[in-house]
């Protein structure tokens, strides 16, 4: 996988938008800079009485519009630049969704597969500790993202609210219901993913029954997208995970795949014709969703895809250079700025719970969730049919747009 420089390939996206709206130059400036990066050092005692020191990252990209928003990654190839990257693209999604955040990603450098349940936990307190200096409800507020879940959240709530002496529910989304989490965030993402290819189908006048559809990652994202649009009558004919894939013309069997992932933590346990992973992403089907991780679809087998459209349910899998490649050969690709956004939608309305205490039923949350995103999607496919540009760029438009406007009013301080 390529992995270097994803933050160059950020700001390049940000280039051509700019270029676009003819975005005031002195703001190209800020923008084109995340405004903070905190590299921390994790030292933990490990189960066989060793000490092993993990390198952490937080990045808060922007802040502008609000407090920082954006999830904490456990991965063995996180890099300061990735975390720069994802933090840059977290800014862009808030505005694009018009929710009251700036952008923000953390993560740490870990192989969370291989540490026990105890070297997790003690991993994410000494994290938590560590960048608590810029942490809080109202400063920058974590999520789950890659190999983090509701579990992860419930120790950095913990050790943040143990740390100042008091409880403090709204310092992360993402938790566990008993906690303050809401009803409706584990599957939001993938419920969004979901919405933006039913209307993406609608706008184009087509059906969505029947469709064929590949997903590469079967996790959170990926899986929760897979179960919404079966059941929207789509036919999920191909997914995979990191340990292999699955193929079946006549449709997987998503439930079934669901608990096999909760069994055993991988897909390929569950029977069915095996492909190799790679070769997911070149299936002919009608929609291609890579749900994984970042720079999958790439220069080199961007020329290989023969889905009709692709969504990006995962940050970033998609290279400015496969994008030009994409647009030539006319594949479409929704951007994950709008694709992926059910997340931090859910997640906005877990925060806004948590600090009124007041909670929802999960109707409510996914009313509302069904309504910025159908909104989102309408003002992306406007901007996108009347400029004659990507979507990708029709949405970093609308998004910059924004931020540029809250610049206008509060100007540079001092
Ligand atoms: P996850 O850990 O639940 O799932 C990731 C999945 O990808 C796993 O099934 C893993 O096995 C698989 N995978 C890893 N490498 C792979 C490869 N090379 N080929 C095929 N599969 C591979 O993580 P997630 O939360 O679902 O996040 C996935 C993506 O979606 C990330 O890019 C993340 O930033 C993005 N995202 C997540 C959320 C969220 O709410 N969780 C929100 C917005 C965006």
């Amino acid at each position: 996988m390529i992995k270097d420089s994803l933050a160059r390939k950020a700001q390049k996206q940000l280039f051509k938008a700019a270029i676009e709206i003819k975005l005031d130059p002195n703001l190209l400036k800020i923008l084109e800079k995340p405004m903070r990066v905190l590299k921390v050092s994790i030292p933990i005692k490990m189960d066989n009485g060793k000490t092993k020191v993990f390198t952490g990252f937080r990045c808060q990209y922007n802040n502008s519009k609000g407090p920082t928003k954006g999830g904490v990654r456990y991965h063995p190839e996180v890099t300061e630049d990735e975390i720069v990257a994802l933090a840059a693209w977290m800014t862009w999604k808030c505005a694009l969704l018009d929710l009251p955040y700036g952008g923000a990603k953390g993560g740490v450098i870990c192989d969370p597969r291989k540490l026990s349940e105890g070297e997790l936990e003690r991993m994410t307190r000494r994290y938590t500790s560590e960048i608590m200096p810029i942490l809080g409800p109202h400063i920058d507020i974590p999520a789950p993202d890659v190999y983090t879940t509701s579990k992860t959240m419930a120790w950095i709530m913990d050790t943040f609210s143990m740390m100042k002496g008091y409880t403090e529910p709204s310092i992360v989304t993402g938790k566990p219901e008993v906690l303050g989490g809401s009803k409706g965030r584990k599957e939001a993402t993938g419920r969004g993913v979901a919405i933006i290819t039913r209307e993406f189908f609608k706008a184009k006048r087509k059906s969505l029954k029947g469709a064929k559809i590949a997903v590469q990652g079967f996790g959170n994202v990926g899986g929760y997208a897979a179960l919404f649009l079966s059941r929207m009558g789509a036919k999920i004919v191909a997914a995979s995970d990191v340990s292999g894939a699955l193929i079946n013309p006549d449709g997987l069997d998503i439930s079934g795949l669901i608990e096999c992932v909760e069994k055993h933590a991988c897909i390929i346990k569950h029977p069915g014709k095996q492909i190799d992973r790679e070769e997911l992403l070149f299936q002919d089907v009608d929609v291609l969703i890579p749900a994984a991780l970042e720079n999958q679809i790439h220069r080199k087998n961007a020329h290989k895809i023969k889905a009709k459209v692709i969504f990006e349910g995962a940050n970033g899998p998609t290279t400015p250079e496969a994008d030009e490649i994409l647009e030539k050969r006319r594949i479409p690709v929704i951007p994950d700025i709008l694709a992926n956004a059910g997340g931090v939608v859910v997640s906005h309305l877990e925060w806004v719970q948590a600090l009124s205490g007041l909670f929802w039923e999960e109707e409510q949350v996914n009313t509302e969730l069904e309504k910025k995103m159908v909104k989102s999607f309408k003002q992306v496919w406007d901007v996108a049919t009347r400029r004659k540009v990507p979507f990708r760029c029709a949405a970093y438009l609308i998004a910059i747009e924004r931020i540029a406007e809250v610049y206008r009013y509060r100007g540079i301080f001092p």
